[in-house]
């Protein structure tokens, strides 16, 4: 069996890669950080589908839940390993930079950087070990141009930009790829709540992006067609 695990795989865009990776074969393990309703939906969606599923709930910002998590996955499938990660996971608290907080600032960081950063140390072991792995990051456009409003998740965003490139180097010669998927607008909760009508009129593609759209790329990015492909940044935003 084949285990991928999905950050934030209980809605949106996590969810959308969460049943393509179970629909290419995976056994995928679906982390969350609290709405289990909707990671049990998920579950049932792939399930339904003919899949193979676990509920992983855990906060990627807390390092020693990341670990625990892991490592008690780890040591209940001693013969196996989880070759394919995506580091989903991610929040954001828009502001303009001089009415920013700490907590604003911190928590996106936390959140989106380092919970990648956490996920990825304990994981990219075992793929080095068995010469074959996948990471990809979900990153944004913001994090590749910058976006006002967003200092911090574009910050957050551009340092896994770094850590994709920079890992990419480490573990190419072990078969382990590294790579980002940058969306621009995707419809999911994180975007409900913006003025669709208005940002469309950004867009070059004229609409906002389906979760399902972004998971095809993902899907790719972990076959044996993308061996090649490493230490990139693929931008999935109508042309934005
Ligand atoms: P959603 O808000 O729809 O879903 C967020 C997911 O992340 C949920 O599964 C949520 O879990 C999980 N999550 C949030 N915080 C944590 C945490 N601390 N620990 C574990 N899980 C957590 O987001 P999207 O699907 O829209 O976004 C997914 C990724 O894509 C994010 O990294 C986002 O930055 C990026 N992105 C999204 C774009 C968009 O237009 N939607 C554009 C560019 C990038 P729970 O259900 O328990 O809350």
């Amino acid at each position: 069996m084949k285990y991928a695990l999905v950050t934030g795989g209980s809605r949106g865009i996590g969810r959308a890669i969460s049943i393509k990776l179970a629909e290419m074969g995976y056994s995928v393990l679906v982390n969350y950080q609290s709405n289990t309703v909707a990671a049990e939906e998920t579950k049932k969606m792939i399930e339904n589908a003919g899949g193979t599923v676990e509920l992983l709930p855990f906060d990627v910002a807390n390092k020693n839940a990341v670990e625990q998590a892991l490592t008690v996955w780890q040591t209940a499938h001693t013969d196996d390993y989880i070759a394919v990660l995506v580091n989903n996971a991610g929040i954001r608290k828009d502001n303009l930079m001089f009415w920013l907080s700490d907590e604003e600032w911190q928590s996106v960081i936390d959140t989106s950087l380092n919970g990648a950063f956490y996920a990825t140390r304990f994981l990219v072991k075992y793929m080095l070990n068995k010469k074959f792995g996948r990471i990809i990051n979900i990153v944004s456009i913001s994090g590749v141009n910058g976006m006002a409003g967003q200092t911090n998740y574009s910050a957050a965003k551009a340092g896994i930009i770094g850590m994709t490139k920079a890992l990419a180097l480490e573990t190419a010669k072990k078969r382990v790829t590294c790579n980002a998927v940058a969306p621009g607008f995707i419809e999911t909760d994180m975007t409900k709540n913006l003025n669709a009508d208005e940002l469309k009129k950004l867009v070059p593609a004229q609409r906002f992006g389906k979760p399902e759209e972004v998971a095809d790329l993902v899907g790719f990015l972990t076959s044996e067609k993308a061996s090649y492909i490493t230490g990139q940044v693929i931008a999935i935003s109508g042309g934005l």
